[in-house]
């Protein structure tokens, strides 16, 4: 989509601090961080939520989850971190890119705010 951030950012059209990268996901550092490692793992596939998927996108969804405790031990992470992804208005969602949120290096609280 030729409006949407998250695809320049996968492009390489706008500049992001990239963790890691192959031909189906990135993975950038948040520009405004909730914990000390605090960073995104998108699709290169443009899909604007979790409520956007089909059934198309399920062999991408499980290709996301199994990277996480990838890139997880590669930021240090060996004493657990909390993935998130909000969708939608009530899980304020405000990038309608799909993205999961990767934090870490502190204790997290529940529930969430
Ligand atoms: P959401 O609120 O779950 O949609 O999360 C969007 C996230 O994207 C927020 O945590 C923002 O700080 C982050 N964000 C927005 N624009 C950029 C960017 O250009 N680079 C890195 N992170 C961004």
């Amino acid at each position: 989509m030729s409006d949407c951030i998250f695809c320049k950012i996968a492009a390489g059209e706008i500049p992001s601090n990239k963790v890691y990268e192959d031909d189906k996901i990135v993975c950038f550092h948040d520009l405004d961080p909730q914990a000390p490692v605090h960073v995104l793992i998108i699709p290169k596939k443009h899909i604007a939520s979790l409520d956007d998927t089909t059934a198309e996108d399920e062999e991408l969804l499980g290709y996301i989850l199994g990277k996480v405790k990838e890139i997880a031990a590669e930021l240090g992470l060996e004493n657990g971190y909390r993935l998130v992804s909000n969708c939608g208005e009530d899980g304020l969602q405000t990038v309608k890119h799909l993205h999961f949120h990767l934090l870490g290096k502190r204790k997290m609280t529940w529930p969430p705010g």
